[in-house]
């Protein structure tokens, strides 16, 4: 990618770039919450920029940043979210900008609390990770036949809940519920016992549409406005009882945390790579055209109270086999409708190793193995672009 150099100091290991700038809501002590994008270890207050005629002649409602969440502001479409974004990053990169004179429309981090960045009307999770679905296939069906009939005929996913995703640190709360014990032949009611991650990424609805509008998967790249990192939590127990015949439901619908920061496909573009092959051939509404997966290296700590971190998986976005353009094309195919906001997860990321396992599920074998042999203390290599 291009060189870009800030005149702001910044951390070369940040995960806030001058070429990253994602979008989230934020508040302070002295003010509620608006919009913001992250750089190095400041935030900028994008109200204060628009008051200060950073985004002039970009036609911005002047309240369009003082809210609680950022679907207005998605609502304006990329044509002018983009120009926000390149706006800002172009200001931060040149010497003489008056941007450099406006202290006010810089937040240090460390002072700021983020909050969720969309309302999210509705929101799906996929089952799109070829090496998840094996998985969990062989522990639990046939190893020999480890996929189900459909799974490389269709993104399999399921209709999730959306009131209870939370952004990354708050607390969630142990789910109570139903589970079979092992060899019982009654249900009893208990605390999970068996709460697992699962690690997954989302992308985020940039562009309402109507229903009986299919979106085709050239155009799905337009409807989608950014990513952020999806971790959902499941209670294996509980979800082991009640999944048949018509899948999860209490076993993941009382909390999903995300990453609080959502990152553009504009940003994300110089990532992109070329998804698997898919075999057999998908439907032709299935069909997609050019790199369509994205090189993200992913990583899950595990931190126990009073303990250092863990490092139990490292894993890549670039795994999948079903890709988001695909994704949000079959959502859609049969006229269902999205909005701005909505949410669409990934489904656990997994790769073909045992480092790549993306939930303890996996890692731990259905605690079959013990996890300690399979952790990975070292650190790790992060792409950082
Ligand atoms: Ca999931």
């Amino acid at each position: 990618m291009p060189e870009l150099k800030t005149w702001l100091s910044i951390s070369p290991d940040s995960d806030f770039s001058i070429h990253n700038l994602p979008f989230g809501i934020f508040s302070t002590k002295e003010k509620g919450p608006r919009a913001g994008i992250a750089i190095g270890d400041q935030i900028i207050d994008l109200s204060v920029a628009l008051k200060q005629g950073v985004f002039k002649n970009l036609n911005i409602p002047p309240t369009v940043f003082d809210q609680l969440y950022l679907n207005d502001f998605i609502r304006l479409g990329k044509p002018v979210t983009n120009l926000v974004r390149l706006k800002i990053q172009s200001s931060l990169c040149d010497e003489n900008s008056p941007f450099k004179g406006f202290p006010a429309a810089f937040v240090p981090q460390s002072e700021a609390q983020m909050h969720l960045p969309v309302q999210i009307g509705d929101y799906t999770d996929f089952y799109s990770s070829i090496e998840h679905a094996t998985n969990i296939g062989k522990m639990f069906r046939d190893p020999a036949n480890a996929l189900l009939p459909n799974w490389k005929h269709i993104p399999v996913g399921y209709h999730g809940r959306a009131s209870s995703i939370v952004p990354s640190g708050v607390p969630i709360h142990r789910p109570k519920g139903q589970v079979m014990p092992k060899d019982a032949t009654q249900p009893v009611f208990q605390t999970s016992s068996r709460l697992d991650f699962e690690l997954e990424m989302a992308f985020i609805i940039g562009k309402d549409t109507e229903m009986g509008s299919p979106i085709s998967t050239t155009d799905a790249e337009d409807h989608i406005f950014g990513m952020v990192l999806f971790n959902d939590w499941s209670a294996r127990d509980i979800q082991k009882w009640e999944y048949v015949p018509l899948g999860p439901f209490l076993g993941k619908n009382f909390a999903s945390s995300i990453s609080p920061w959502i990152v553009t496909m504009e940003a994300l573009a110089p990532f992109r790579v070329q998804g698997p092959v898919q075999e057999p051939k998908v439907q032709p509404y299935l069909v997609y055209e050019g790199q369509q997966n994205y090189d993200i290296a992913l990583e899950v700590g595990i931190v126990p109270e009073g303990a250092s971190e863990t490092i139990v998986s490292h894993s890549n976005f670039k795994y999948m086999y079903w890709n988001m353009v695909q994704q949000l094309a079959h959502h859609t195919v049969n006229g269902c409708n999205v909005r701005v906001g909505d949410m669409l997860a990934s489904g656990t990321i997994s790769g073909k190793d045992k480092s790549a396992y993306g939930s303890m599920l996996e890692i731990s074998w259905a605690g079959s193995q013990p996890v300690s042999c399979l952790l990975y203390t070292s650190p790790s290599p992060r792409d950082r672009g």
